[in-house]
């Protein structure tokens, strides 16, 4: 003990600076608790009945895309893809595989052997796959974060919008959903939707593998935000033989796989590296979580770094926090020993010098995480633009928001050392968005300019 003081004061004594760190936390993000099932049977049956109606009705009108059922499977991509504005790493964790243990209830094996699944004391076996996003769904949700795309190209032979899409627990609503026929007589469905999203192509029109089908969010029997993807392999109107596009040891129905490239079992990733003024508010479902998010810090202010993960058992990380000059303030390391599949971690720590500094996370995976931040005391000056005017997101990627309830007149963006990069000319009041896509990564300066030639700076970060 009196050898780590002298440590300490050794420290404090050989630095001017004084960096005080105080506290870490965090643990798992549970997804779906409760086991709330995707479909009641009821809700399924009706489901296959208005399938077959619109199928019947598409051959009718001669507008059915042909089947050929000698043709092989489809191979699916990936159906969620984030949007391009959102800066996380990764916005998605598995909840749920097919499960195919036809007993019940708790009586689970999912295609790996595994029991990532669930069923109910009513009978039913998870026949999807519950695709959810991880962080902070419901801004995700609001911000139409997750899109679901089309695993394979082929004919919408239904669709429902309109539904609720913010269910939190078991109940009687009907989602929204998109439905897909390949050539080869499969159909994919893409559930729990979002009200208003899906995409505006009619039934009867074919998509390509990819394309834009709606976002995802909660409607129907759901617990939160997440696709669920189901796949049935005939068309003979029969939508008995159902498909888990995984191959494994315990999937006895398909044996190869009907992904282009099967996603291990198990995906250890970091989904996000953020700083914040306090940890993060996840809220009573379905109130949209407060992240304290922020970028731009003052000397001596405590600062939260918070990693993300998924699927951590087994793996551990270190987090590092570089100071302009390159040298290291922080540096933290976990174990991560527990079996979550969503987890947030954050360590706090005050800052000390100005100028742009970098918290970098990586996990034993050999995956790398940066993230941005700026300590600037001059930010804090009160302007009339700059208190009237908002910069978002900072650090950005490709698209700067400006946010101004004073009429803008231009904007400039200039480099590190003082050379104008880009002119907008653009007047408006209220919001703007402008591209940033073409500067290469660093750090520049943004002055908007009001009608009486006003500005106000600030420094953005371009990532
Ligand atoms: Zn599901």
């Amino acid at each position: 003990m009196k050898a780590l003081k002298i440590v300490l004061l050794l420290f404090f004594l050989n630095s001017n600076l004084t960096l005080f760190s105080q506290e870490n936390g965090g643990g798992e993000f549970k997804f779906n608790e409760s086991k709330t099932e995707c479909l009641t049977v009821n809700q399924r049956e009706e489901i296959i009945i208005k399938l077959k109606e619109s199928q019947k009705q598409l051959k009718f009108q001669n507008k059915y895309s042909n089947v050929n059922s000698r043709i092989p499977n489809p191979l699916f991509i990936w159906p969620v893809k984030q949007a391009s504005n959102v800066t996380y790493n990764e916005i998605w964790a598995i909840s749920n595989y097919v499960d195919h243990n036809t007993a019940y209830p708790d009586q689970l094996k999912d295609y790996n052997g595994g029991t990532k699944s669930y069923d109910t004391a009513s009978g039913y076996n998870h026949q999807g796959i519950d695709i959810y996003i991880w962080p902070y769904y419901w801004k995700m949700v609001d911000n139409n974060g997750l899109e679901v795309i089309a695993a394979s190209g082929g004919q919408i032979i239904y669709k429902s919008d309109g539904q609720f899409d913010r269910s939190c627990s078991f109940n009687s609503n009907q989602w929204n959903a998109v439905y897909i026929k390949h050539n080869d007589g499969s159909v994919a469905w893409y559930g729990h939707l979002k009200k208003g999203s899906l995409t505006t192509k009619n039934i009867g029109d074919t998509v390509t593998q990819g394309e834009y089908l709606g976002i995802v969010a909660s409607s129907g029997n759901s617990n939160g935000p997440h696709l669920h993807f189901e796949v049935y392999e005939d068309d003979n109107y029969s939508y008995d033989k159902l498909i888990d596009p995984y191959s494994g040891p315990s999937n006895n129905w398909n044996i190869s796989s009907w992904w282009q490239r099967q996603k291990p079992y198990r995906n250890p990733k970091i989904n996000a590296l953020t700083t914040n003024s306090d940890p993060p508010s996840f809220g009573n479902c379905p109130s949209t979580e407060i992240n304290n998010e922020k970028n731009i810090f003052s000397t001596n202010e405590l600062v939260y770094f918070i990693v993300f993960l998924k699927d951590q058992l087994g793996y551990n990380f270190n987090l590092k926090v570089y100071r302009p000059d390159n040298s290291i303030a922080y540096n933290w390391n976990r174990n991560l020993t527990q079996d979550y599949s969503s987890s947030y971690w954050w360590y706090n720590g005050t800052v000390d010098i100005e100028g742009q500094w970098l918290v970098e996370c990586s996990l034993s995976t050999g995956e790398i995480v940066n993230h941005y931040f700026i300590v600037d005391n001059s930010l804090s000056t009160n302007d009339y633009l700059i208190e009237k005017t908002r910069i978002y997101p900072n650090p950005s990627k490709e698209n700067l928001f400006i946010n101004s309830k004073v009429r803008v007149n231009k904007a400039i963006i200039r480099d590190v050392l003082g050379k104008e990069i880009f002119e907008y000319d653009i007047k408006f009041i209220g919001t703007k968005k402008i591209s940033t896509s073409f500067f290469s990564k660093g750090l520049y300066f943004l002055t908007v300019f009001d009608e009486n030639s006003n500005s106000a700076t600030y420094k953005i970060l371009k990532k």
